[in-house]
């Protein structure tokens, strides 16, 4: 996997160097000497990761990554701070800044391209979801990417692993007040509760007794319901050998012991913060999944998963000799309402017959708003005879009351008019069979209308 790394720093010696250690490990290099030249190109998406300098003239390290994350455009890309000092103070302003990751000068060439390719990884993913949730915006979802940062990183539920009580325990008293912090000391029931509870963090000892910690993390990431949960070790300050291996496996971040308090609770927030983000952005994922198969006005399912779905059983139903009912179904005279009454009452309408024509349908039948004013049933393992009962049922449901309309709540006679077909031909295809049910419904509007037809044999 490649990545291209944005490099900022306003020395060119220390753009050259780190330019020319990842350029060694295949990754791709774009090199900004200031803050603000660096928020161009990222806005531009110019990079997957940035490698930020604190120390620069104007705006500084803090400030860049500041605005980076607050702009939905460049939010997700990881930041990287490079200090010249190793002082908790700045990692501890660079965390609140939104940073993902510090080092110290000089950087060593192991740790730079390890925390690179591990944040390329996880970006590789939230580029995937934040197409897909920005795609959910021309599906009509409020600006899904704005939403999604403004995720706050407070009060995460935290599962932290040791079996070593007392070390548990201080963890969790540095935690308590900013986030909710549960122990595990059982390090082989920690992948059940990781898997079970609704966690937004899991913090391992690396000092674990009884079993190897970066196994848990293993296990932990080959699990589908553990996959994106995010993982911080716990490390003494001689174990970088084994914090980077994590690293490599998809553990996101670490802390060294002894542990500065408002560190962990900065780096934790920032574990938080990103599970919620990615979440967000899968939830409008979803709604727009739903969205792509639902007809907005009605509730019903649209015409393209209706005959996605009719494929599908049309298919069975020739393989197996199963029975395979359509009703197409158009309402009377309904041009008259959008004409008399407005085009909002024409809407209400459609949504009380929607709601109307569903009370009549069993579970396992489709109910779909075709187009316009015009609906279809697909009821699976279905005769004439049911599908002609079924059909007078919704008839009699549209005639049987008024519609009760506008703001005026006006009273109107509906009835509707259906078409009926089934499946008997080896050779039939979703489209003959809607064909056959659409010439049954021509024939019910021609005799008179409100009435149920079914095909010529
Ligand atoms: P028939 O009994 O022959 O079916 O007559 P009809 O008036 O129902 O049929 P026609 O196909 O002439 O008119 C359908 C009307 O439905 C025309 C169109 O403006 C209206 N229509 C289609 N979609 C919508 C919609 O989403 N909302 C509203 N309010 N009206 C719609
Ligand atoms: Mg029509
Ligand atoms: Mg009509």
């Amino acid at each position: 996997m490649t990545a291209r790394v944005l490099v900022v720093d306003d020395t060119p010696a220390n753009v050259k160097l780190l330019q020319v250690r990842l350029t060694a490990e295949y990754f791709e290099v774009v090199s900004a000497t200031n803050g603000y030249q660096a928020l161009e190109l990222a806005e531009r998406s110019a990079c997957d990761i940035i490698l930020l300098d604190v120390m620069m003239p104007g705006m500084d390290g803090f400030e860049t990554c500041r605005r980076l994350k607050a702009n939905p455009a460049t939010h997700h890309i990881p930041v990287v701070m490079i200090t010249a000092l190793d002082s908790p103070e700045d990692r501890v302003q660079g965390l609140k800044a939104g940073a993902d990751d510090f080092l110290t000068k000089p950087v060593s060439d192991i740790a730079v391209a390890t925390r690179v390719r591990s944040l390329s990884r996880l970006k590789l993913m939230t580029d995937e979801l934040r197409l897909r949730a920005a795609s959910g915006r021309h599906m009509g979802i409020d600006d899904p990417l704005a939403a999604a940062i403004q995720v706050s990183g407070e009060n995460g539920r935290i599962l932290i692993v040791d079996d070593r009580t007392e070390a548990a325990d201080r963890t969790r008293a540095i935690l308590e007040g900013h986030h909710r912090a549960e122990i595990e000391t059982r390090p082989q029931e920690a992948l059940f509760r990781a898997a079970e509870g609704q966690y937004d963090c899991v913090m391992i000892s690396l000092a674990l007794n009884g079993f190897d910690p970066l196994r848990l993390c293993s296990q932990l990431r080959s699990l589908d319901r553990t996959r994106d949960l995010p993982l911080l070790l716990v490390a003494e300050s001689d174990d970088t050998a084994r914090v980077l291996r994590g690293l490599d496996m998809g553990v996101n971040d670490y802390v060294l012991r002894p542990i500065d308090h408002d560190e962990l609770i900065a780096r934790a927030a920032t574990q938080v913060r990103r599970r919620r983000y990615t979440e967000k952005l899968r939830d409008n994922v979803q709604l727009s999944v739903t969205m792509a198969v639902t007809d907005p006005l009605t509730g019903l399912h649209n015409r393209r998963y209706m005959e996605a779905h009719l494929r599908t059983l049309v298919g069975q139903g020739v393989e197996n000799g199963r029975a395979l009912s359509v009703l197409v179904l158009d309402i009377d005279y309904f041009k008259s309402i959008n004409d008399d009454l407005g085009h909002d009452a024409g809407d209400e309408v459609l949504r009380q017959f929607a709601a109307r024509l569903r009370s009549c349908t069993r579970g396992v039948d489709l109910a779909c708003r075709y187009g316009g004013e015009e609906f279809v049933v697909v009821m699976p393992e279905t005769e004439v005879p049911v599908a002609l009962r079924v059909g007078e049922r919704i008839r009699q449901a549209i005639g049987r009351e008024p519609f009760v309309v506008g703001p005026g709540r006006q009273t109107i006679d509906m009835t509707v008019s259906i078409g009926v077909a089934v499946l008997e031909h080896p050779d039939d295809t979703p489209e003959r069979l809607l064909k056959r049910a659409d010439h049954a419904l021509y024939a019910a509007k021609r005799e008179g209308r409100n009435r149920v037809a079914a095909e010529a044999a």
